[in-house]
């Protein structure tokens, strides 16, 4: 019999999505009331939250709470939350805004009205205080940094009704599969234990490789794709599904992985992103996390480990989805095989390493990528991307 862990909290999932008769009404409404403009991260957060991911929070944070979450990884409930979920407003707006009026939420990129939020509180917040203890820099070249810094000056805290889940769930049909959607999935399955492999990349065989051993020690393995904006060169969601999907056809035990994506937009925090990561999944009914090497981060503002050892950090309870931590993978000339760190003995000049630049290099020339570093079914579906761009 299937027993998945409960959402995180505790209670059940809270989806604040409203229900599809109430929406018309709901945009009506929403239609009348002044309009707050949200960023692309403030959009992927509405929709997490429309979806259950953020279980159990009924809104957008206040003060206290981003507080708590930036400073002791805590809200003012005592629960554990690693990264603030918050709007931010011009200051203009939000004083043309008063404590306790709707206002309706919108997509500043499509025009798109999300949702409808009691504002409770504004507040200003210190950006160097969340940016020191969240991205453990306030470098504003970090790309998550460089957001918080940009966002409007005044923070606004309160519950959403959300409306909308913009175009995920018809642009990603099959693959934007909501958390009371994977805990069904993994229960008709009857899985207890499963791991999310979360990728914003295509997978080589690297990837495989750590999938895998998640696969050999829980009942299946969820590959959780990042569905939200990337960083400019990333790979597009439509081409990684592709790659992906030829992967598991082609090297995986039908029926021993899920294939699904999610619409949150990476911060690169790293360590803190990591507690993130593994909290949603705890609602998504993921009892593990795979934590490779330096999980979510970005450029060298995180050691390789970082977002391993913080979850020895944590106090008992904090959070049921444990880290899956695995040393870094690759293929070894001389163990002729696919090992990590923890089981090759031998020297880095037998481990087979390309970089992500080394390899876009590649595609473009067409020269041909080793079938130990990924396999001819995903370069296959890589290189007729590159010869896109062209
Ligand atoms: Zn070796």
């Amino acid at each position: 019999m299937s027993r998945l862990v409960p959402p995180h909290g505790g209670g059940t999932l809270k989806p604040l999505l409203v229900p599809e008769a109430e929406r018309a009404a709901g945009l009506k409404r929403a239609a009348g009331l002044r309009k707050v403009p949200m960023t692309s991260r403030e959009t992927s957060d509405l929709v997490m939250l429309a979806m259950g991911a953020y279980t159990p929070l009924d809104g957008f944070m206040g003060e206290a709470d981003w507080r708590g979450a930036c400073g002791e990884m805590r809200l003012s409930s005592g629960l554990f939350w690693p990264i603030p979920i918050t709007l931010s407003a011009t200051k203009e707006l939000a004083d043309s805004i008063g404590v306790e009026e709707e206002v309706a939420l919108v997509d500043a990129e499509s025009g798109e009205i999300m949702g409808i939020m009691l504002v409770t509180e504004k507040y200003v917040i210190d950006r160097d205080f969340e940016c020191s203890h969240i991205y453990r820099t306030t470098d504003p070249k970090h790309p998550g940094v460089q957001k918080v810094m940009e966002q409007g000056a005044v923070n606004l805290g309160g519950r959403v009704s959300a409306l909308s889940e913009g175009a995920y769930p018809k642009q990603y049909k099959g693959l934007y599969l909501r958390p009371a959607e994977t805990r069904a999935l993994f229960a008709e399955k009857g899985w207890s234990r499963v791991a999310a492999f979360q990728t914003r990349n295509p997978m080589h065989r690297s990837h495989e490789y750590l999938a895998k051993i998640a696969v050999e020690v829980c009942d299946g393995v969820l590959i959780h794709q990042v569905l939200g904006k990337l960083k400019p060169g990333d790979i597009p969601a439509e081409v990684r599904v592709r790659a992906i999907d030829a992967l598991v056809e082609n090297y995986f035990v039908p029926g021993t992985a899920i294939q699904a994506g999610y619409p949150i937009e990476m911060r690169y925090a790293g360590p803190r992103e990591a507690l993130l990561h593994a909290l949603f999944r705890q609602n998504f009914g993921c009892s593990d996390l795979v934590i490779g090497r330096d999980h979510a981060g970005v450029g060298s503002y995180y050691g390789p480990f970082d977002a391993q050892h913080i979850f020895d950090t944590l106090w008992d309870g904090a959070l049921e989805t444990k880290a899956l931590k695995i040393d870094i993978t690759f293929f070894c000339n001389k163990c002729d095989g696919m090992a990590t760190a923890r089981t090759c003995p031998h020297g880095e000049e037998h481990r087979l390493n390309i970089s992500g630049t080394k390899l876009r290099e590649m595609f473009a020339k067409r020269e041909k990528v080793p079938t130990q570093f990924s396999r001819p079914e995903v370069l296959e579906v890589l290189q007729a991307y590159y010869d896109t761009l062209k």
